[in-house]
């Protein structure tokens, strides 16, 4: 087909990942379109609320905005929140990649990443949200097999590949074999507990309070699942208010501190993980013995956190090449071949 006639007509399939820290959109022959916070603002003007920014425009705004504007995050760990709120998004994340609502009239086939852990109403949730969104047609696909087939795993063959994702809301441990999860976990442990438990050590032991924004960067930048010899001398600061007097001011803090603080988050993930290899098979069992398990998800980029789980298990633990992008990628693949659409969700209806 003639490029700027498919240009025109704006993205005709997309595979979205809609996750509760990230929604990702992936168009087949293009790549990754859209990679942006599932954050919501309003705004409210003359008693009527609207909607003020989405996605990286309104995580900017998070804490740091007037009475009249909050920001919000439509989906927690994991499942729709405020189902009017993830239409929105959806729609202006689905807009954006498309070049603009203009282009929306035939509006593009969409497959969505869900939990396996989802229930029939939140599967019907997020379908309707992303109908009301503009797609035409939208078809849901396990996120964990998506994840299997972005990180490359040989999904297709009669071996088991073990697939841990770690996002912000949940992390789910997951087999696949021939094109099927055999088994899947669902937590609600991940990327957001890791923040909280940042901040609240960091009011325990420094008397600081400091705001979720800044828990999460200051995890991405010197975070680390478990301590070691040299992490003492990595430092980074963070700013906040010291609760005994009141004042701002800044602190420092140490590499050593942070595996502290994400001790027992760390934990929890490695139980879930041990969980999900207390139920495999025999056979299964000697793949992911021999293969070892895949990580994706935000939480895969955590320092150390391949070492613990590898530490844990005694396993092979690899970390996805790409792992925030692993979803969408994933999905869009299925989306091109003719053999995942039957294992598909059908439209409507019967989900
Ligand atoms: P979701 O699928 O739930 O939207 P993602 O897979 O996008 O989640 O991962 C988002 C989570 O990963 C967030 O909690 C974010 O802080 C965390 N994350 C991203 N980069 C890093 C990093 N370099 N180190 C530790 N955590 C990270
Ligand atoms: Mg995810």
């Amino acid at each position: 087909m003639d490029f700027n006639l498919f240009n025109s007509l704006g993205a005709r399939q997309m595979a979205i990942d809609v996750g509760t820290a990230n929604t990702v959109i992936y168009v087949p022959g293009e790549g990754i379109v859209l990679s942006e916070p599932s954050v919501v603002a309003l705004e409210v003007v003359g008693g009527i609320q609207r909607v003020r920014a989405v996605g990286s425009d309104a995580k900017i705004l998070m804490g740091k905005t007037a009475d009249n504007i909050r920001t919000y995050r439509p989906l927690v760990d994991g499942v729709i929140n405020d189902l009017d709120l993830t239409e929105q998004m959806i729609k202006h994340f689905i807009a954006k990649a498309t070049g603009g609502p203009h282009l929306m009239s035939r509006g593009p086939e969409v497959v969505i990443g869900v939990p396996s852990a989802s229930t029939e109403v939140e599967r019907r949730a997020i379908q309707a949200a992303a109908i009301n969104a503009g797609a035409r047609d939208v078809w849901l696909i396990d996120e964990a097999l998506a994840a299997a087939i972005g990180a490359g795993l040989p999904v297709e063959e009669p071996v088991g590949s073990m697939v841990v994702d770690i996002g912000g809301g949940t992390t789910e441990v997951a087999i696949i074999a021939l094109k099927r999860p055999t088994y899947s976990t669902s937590e609600r442990v991940g990327g957001d507990k890791m923040d909280d438990a940042i901040a609240s050590y960091v009011r325990m032991k420094h008397n600081v309070e400091i705001g979720p924004v800044s828990a999460e960067r200051i995890k991405k930048e010197i975070g680390s699942a478990k301590s070691t010899p040299e992490a003492m001398k990595i430092v980074g600061h963070v700013g906040g208010r010291d609760v005994t007097v009141g004042n701002l001011c800044e602190i420092e803090l140490s590499q050593a501190e942070m595996a502290e603080a994400l001790h027992d988050v760390v934990q929890q993930i490695v139980e879930v993980v041990a969980r999900g290899l207390g139920h495999a098979g025999a056979e299964i069992a000697s793949d992911i013995i021999n293969r070892g398990l895949v990580i994706t998800g935000g939480g895969a980029l955590l320092k150390n956190m391949d070492t613990v789980l590898r530490d844990a298990t005694g396993l092979p633990v690899h970390v996805a090449e790409e792992p925030l992008t692993c979803v969408a990628i994933g999905a869009g693949r299925a989306l091109q071949d003719a053999e995942y659409r039957t294992e598909l969700h059908a439209p409507s209806g019967a989900i």
